[in-house]
């Protein structure tokens, strides 16, 4: 199995899963046809499916185009709102494209229908993968648009945290040097976070994805997964976990880059897929 790490639009990620021996492929948030389809012809490679994350425009928009072009490609999300969608999913479960095993978690949060990928190849010794979407990033999480800090926090804690540790963390976008800048002022002797943030710069100098991570990693440097931990406690001045979790969210909502904030009407449109799709690249 191999996976392809695509970069589109602003600081969003398409990926391809590769069967290495029969040529087969899945595609995660197929927002880009004309870069998947570059792609496919290049590494002679058959699409089989598409995994969607969340409805959003940036993760979604050409299902339809692809299924047009494929008839028969099986779209796979949790949301009826996804495009072309032939595939309702329920949590946990499973999916088998050849030796290649999918099992889909749901993981409301940034969108009420979100369902992240946990994959894995048989006989294997590669460590397994999670297509995490907009719920979790490196070094951060998905913003609360559509549901309760308490669902998020269940996504992130119980269902991505409960994998295994060596799990390959593929992210929706690559926010990862904003993410560790709140990270480091949440938790400022935090020497993972210094460390990670340093390399992250480093991979942005070099145009360079910051992804994957290991979900092992994601617990020394992301806060919204250390809600336990006592700086995070203290930086939020609150003690039981959910409290806690509730309230670095509100904190992380103040903590934009200004240009953000200068244009907070942009943002909304942003996140809920409002833009013309063609206006914006
Ligand atoms: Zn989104």
């Amino acid at each position: 199995m191999k996976v392809k790490v695509i970069s589109i639009l602003e600081d969003n990620y398409m990926y391809l899963i590769i069967e290495e021996t029969t040529r087969e492929a899945i595609a995660v948030d197929a927002a880009v046809s004309k870069r998947l389809l570059e792609i496919i012809r290049r590494e002679d490679i058959l699409l089989k499916a598409i995994l969607t994350t969340h409805h959003h425009w940036d993760h979604a928009r050409d299902n339809e185009e692809l299924a047009k072009l494929y008839p028969g490609l099986e779209v796979y999300g949790g949301d009826e709102r996804v495009g072309a969608l032939t595939h309702q999913v329920t949590h946990e479960e499973e999916l088998k494209f050849g030796s290649i095993n999918i099992r889909c978690l749901l993981t409301p949060g940034h969108t009420v229908g979100h369902v992240c990928y946990f994959v894995w190849e048989n006989d294997s010794l590669n460590a397994p993968a999670a297509f995490t979407g907009d719920t979790l990033f490196v070094g951060g999480c998905g913003r609360l648009l559509e549901c309760t800090a308490e669902q998020l926090y269940k996504s992130l804690m119980e269902v991505l945290g409960g994998l295994p540790k060596e799990t390959k963390i593929f992210c929706g976008h690559e926010y990862t040097t904003q993410n560790l800048k709140f990270a480091s002022k949440v938790e400022p002797e935090n020497e993972f976070v210094k460390e990670k943030l340093i390399w992250a710069k480093l991979r942005e100098d070099e145009d360079l994805p910051t992804v994957p991570s290991t979900l092992a990693e994601e617990f020394l440097y992301n806060p919204f997964l250390r809600i336990l931990e006592e700086p995070i406690q203290k930086f939020t001045g609150k003690s039981a976990p959910l409290e806690a979790f509730a309230a670095l969210c509100k904190a992380r909502e103040s903590f934009r880059k200004p240009k953000e904030r200068l244009n907070p009407q942009a943002m909304l449109a942003f996140e809920w897929g409002l833009f013309d799709p063609l206006l914006q690249k």
